[in-house]
């Protein structure tokens, strides 16, 4: 830590604090996310897998990596920093005006296409949400906290015990079938009916009907004056078999949405 000076803790959450600092000889300033370390040998391999997963990527829309180190029984992982905070941060922001379909739809592509070079890699997130989803200052889209995220097909994609918040799991995550690609196209597609409303497509008050309310698929109609194409998109992306909900390469290459998400890049 002594190439990075500390200016504030900007997140706090269970796995340890997000740091904002700058580099003392560049004076240019990233996240560095402490991690504790446990002990436990098997555990301690899956707070590495998150530094691992994100030191793969390099997308515009996917926060950069930039080293990780440990620091006796902490791991820190530095980052680009998003000065343009978390999009849950941003939808409260909005308090009930609604985002214009324009900013709609360009946050949802970069989204589509971060996740989608996340895919192509073969990795999973597993925890997309408006928190976990950050903007630069010229608004653009950066995919963040791989915290969750775990190769595709391992046998560990079985073993994901949820801790987070529970609005964006797919069905057949409550169903105990493992979790895939079309998994993190459903929790995109809470994130585009978040932006569209600015509420959750699927809220109870209790977790018995929050998860009956998921697994049939039942959501609030989206306004009526969005075009007919986000309204066809957010249907598919909530097929409760996850066969029939489109890959994000669909979601970028076909035709009537595609052409949409073009226009509005
Ligand atoms: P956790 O595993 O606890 O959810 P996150 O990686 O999501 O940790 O970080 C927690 C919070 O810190 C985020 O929701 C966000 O508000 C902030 N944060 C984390 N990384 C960054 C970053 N690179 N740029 C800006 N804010 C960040
Ligand atoms: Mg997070």
């Amino acid at each position: 830590m002594e190439t990075y000076s500390l200016l504030r803790v900007i997140g706090e959450g269970s796995f340890g604090r997000a740091l904002l600092v700058q580099c003392k000889s560049s004076q240019e300033k990233y996240v560095v996310k402490e991690i504790q370390l446990p002990k436990n040998r098997s555990k301690l391999e899956n707070s590495r897998r998150e530094a691992i997963l994100l030191s793969r990527m390099k997308h515009p829309n996917i926060v950069a990596f930039r080293e990780a180190f440990e620091a006796d029984d902490l791991l820190c992982i530095v980052m680009e920093y998003c000065n343009g905070g978390d999009l849950l941060q941003r939808i409260r922001q909005q308090k009930t005006t609604q985002f214009c379909v324009d900013d709609i739809l360009r946050w949802f592509a970069q989204m589509c296409a971060g996740a989608k070079h996340i895919h192509d890699k073969r990795v999973l997130h597993r925890d997309l949400k408006s928190k976990n989803i950050f903007l630069t200052d010229n608004g653009t889209i950066k995919l963040g906290d791989f915290g969750s995220a775990c190769i595709l097909n391992s046998s560990k994609a079985y073993a994901h015990t949820y801790v987070g918040t529970p609005y964006y799991v797919a069905p057949e995550i409550w169903d105990n079938k493992p979790y895939n690609n079309k998994s993190d196209v459903w929790s995109l597609g809470c994130v585009l009916y978040e932006l569209c409303t600015l509420r959750h497509p699927f809220q109870a008050s209790s977790w018995k009907s929050l998860i009956l309310k998921v697994c049939r698929g039942t959501y609030p109609p989206l306004p009526k004056h969005l075009p007919y194409e986000l309204q066809y998109l957010v249907k598919q992306m909530f097929k409760t078999n996850p066969k029939d909900r489109p890959s994000l390469q669909t979601i970028l290459t076909s035709h009537r949405v595609s052409k949409l998400l073009r226009s509005h890049f």
